[in-house]
């Protein structure tokens, strides 16, 4: 089986309406937080940065001490199995101008019932119930 590691996050923003959180839409159809592949020698939270600015262009980024969370999963690629395991952090910017690079299709900016709505994946609705928790 092959195994894959990401890592991103959750990543906020207050407006005069309350918490909006970052979604993007990844070229197979589905919407979830940013992440990425761990590249050889990186941290999980060097990743998540670095990530961040590839597929959004935002670089003021502060991590909420205290939000450490891995979702695992498995899919087909090339007819072999992936087990997955992607490390999230909770983590705030105060940018609201988006540029998504080449590798999604859209993004956008929901409050936390929108989110729960718009994820694709029950991975990313028990994350935001965490970072509620919180
Ligand atoms: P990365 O952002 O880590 O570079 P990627 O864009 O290469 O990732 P994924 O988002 O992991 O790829 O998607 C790979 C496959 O796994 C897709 O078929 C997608 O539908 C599926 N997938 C993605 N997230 C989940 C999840 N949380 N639970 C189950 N399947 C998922």
């Amino acid at each position: 089986m092959l195994e894959e590691r990401s890592a991103g996050a959750i990543l906020y923003r207050e407006s005069p309406s309350g918490k909006l959180y970052l979604l993007l839409n990844y070229p197979s159809g589905h919407w979830d937080f940013v992440k990425g592949n761990i590249e050889k020698g990186e941290t999980f939270k060097q990743t998540t940065l670095r990530e961040i600015k590839e597929e959004t262009g935002i670089i003021d980024v502060s991590f909420v001490e205290g939000f450490e969370n891995k979702v695992e999963y498995y899919y087909q690629r090339d007819g072999e199995l992936v087990h997955k395991e992607v490390v999230f952090f909770l983590a705030k910017t105060v940018t609201e101008s988006v540029e998504i690079s080449h590798e999604h299709l859209g993004f956008t900016w929901l409050k936390f019932d929108d989110v729960m709505k718009k994820v694709t994946y029950k991975t990313a609705q028990s994350l935001l119930k965490k970072v509620n928790e919180l």
